[in-house]
């Protein structure tokens, strides 16, 4: 096993958080196996076949506004025109008549419009005595009229391989009149956390002992993922209990997430027992919090050993194992969302690791982006992380930041 080094921040050994990311995909792969699902059972499912459409979205031209349809041949081009109104056209239930010259309909939102009209005055802009209805100048033809195949026309791909499906994507799809599309099975994700300090919420705790919080927010961040969750509980600081878990973990899933136990402390035998059982890619990255990770294969299962710390823990999560574990579940590689804002605060940063701070991003009064740190940013301080709805992510050769000036920020997606 190789071994830490150095207080020094620079070290030669540790690989960027880039590497490590270019290194974890290299070695993952879609996940195969697809199954046929109903439209509302796809949500939070990636989409394993391309979807295009049988029809025009909207099927027929029809009205934006309620009022009046009519021909733009009869619009004034001054004064006033009179027009006769001999039927009415409502969402669901079209004229079914031809309009001609010097007559009109009465129009709903959403109905069709009839033949021989192609444009809708606002009900708002005429008047109306008993079915005459009288319309000034300032239309125009063609106004107020959604054309057929407005949204989406016949043929045209809508969703493609690979889309993580929003609830917006679900609307879509029965827009499109399809009750059920192809995904990717769900990804099976094992996790546990291990330490002999660690108690379950629920029990008391004795001298030196802590609640596991790790496995609870891992619960969430997975859950908001949409893979089959196996919580294998909390796994004693013991060579054997930690390769039993481990095989155990192996055979029921695609991932293994585990938390504490891979820095090189005596009673740390995550790293040790991986490279015994499996592989082992890397296990340190100059990244803070989170440096000690470690990442590997066992039985045919990607296995990711987070720090123990909590805040580590998420956010070596966030930053390592969510895109992984898109990228498995059938999406493309997902580059970070990272855009600048005005740093409110001092923050202290040494040169040598790239560092991912807990911030509360916001807008000022002139509509300015700007972000406040949370404080001390201990990573065994979860609370820091709780109140924030942002990274502040600062490169590897930054140094401190003064008040007023710009850093990136990347805004929480899936962790508030
Ligand atoms: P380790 O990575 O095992 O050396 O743990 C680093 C620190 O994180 C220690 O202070 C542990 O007590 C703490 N820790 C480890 N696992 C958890 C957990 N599941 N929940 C809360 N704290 C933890
Ligand atoms: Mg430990």
């Amino acid at each position: 096993m190789q071994t830490s080094c150095c207080s020094n921040d620079y070290d030669s050994q540790l690989l960027t958080v880039e590497e490590a990311l270019t290194n974890i995909y290299h070695d993952l792969e879609h996940i195969n196996g697809n199954e046929q699902l109903a439209i509302r059972d796809a949500l939070d499912r990636v989409l394993a076949e391309d979807i295009s459409s049988k029809i025009n979205v909207p099927p027929h031209a029809n009205s934006a506004m309620d009022g009046y349809a009519v021909k733009g041949s009869d619009l004034p081009s001054e004064g006033k025109t009179e027009l006769i109104m001999i039927g009415t056209s409502f969402a669901g239930q079209p004229y079914l008549g031809t309009v001609q010259a010097g007559q009109c309909t009465r129009i709903f939102t959403g109905a069709v419009i009839p033949n021989g009209t192609d444009t809708i005055i606002m009900q708002e802009n005429v008047d109306k005595q008993e079915n005459i209805i009288s319309i000034g100048t300032g239309n125009k033809t063609g106004q107020h009229v959604r054309p057929v195949g407005e949204d989406i026309s016949i043929g045209q791909t809508i969703l493609k391989i690979g889309k993580y499906l929003s609830p917006v994507d679900i609307g879509m799809l029965a827009s499109l009149g399809i009750p059920e599309v192809k995904v990717k099975r769900r990804l099976r994700v094992s996790f546990f956390s291990t330490g002999d300090e660690l108690r379950a919420v629920g029990e008391t705790l004795e001298a030196g002992q802590i609640y596991d919080s790790n496995r609870y927010s891992l619960y969430g961040v997975l859950s908001r993922l949409g893979v089959d969750i196996i919580d294998m509980g909390v796994v004693l600081d013991k060579p054997e209990d930690v390769e039993q878990a481990f095989l155990a973990a192996a055979d029921c899933s695609d991932v293994i997430v585990t938390s504490g136990g891979v820095s090189v402390g005596d009673a740390d035998y995550v790293t040790d027992t991986l490279q015994r059982l499996g592989e082992v890619n890397f296990w340190k990255v100059a990244m803070k919090p989170g440096k000690p990770l470690t990442f590997g294969k066992l039985k045919g299962s990607a296995f990711f050993g987070l720090p123990g710390n909590p805040v580590s823990a998420i956010v070596t999560f966030y930053q390592f194992v969510q895109p992984a574990l898109r990228y498995m579940m059938g999406q493309d590689i997902i580059t970070p969302v990272r855009v600048p804002a005005k740093c409110l605060s001092t923050l202290k940063k040494s040169p040598g690791r790239m560092e991912f701070q807990r911030g509360i991003m916001a807008t000022d009064e002139q509509g300015n982006l700007v972000v406040s740190s949370t404080g001390v940013q201990g990573s065994g301080i979860l609370s820091s992380m709780s109140q924030a709805n942002c990274f502040i992510v600062l490169s590897k050769e930054q140094g401190n930041v003064e008040a007023g000036n710009k850093v990136l920020i990347e805004p929480f997606a899936g962790l508030i």
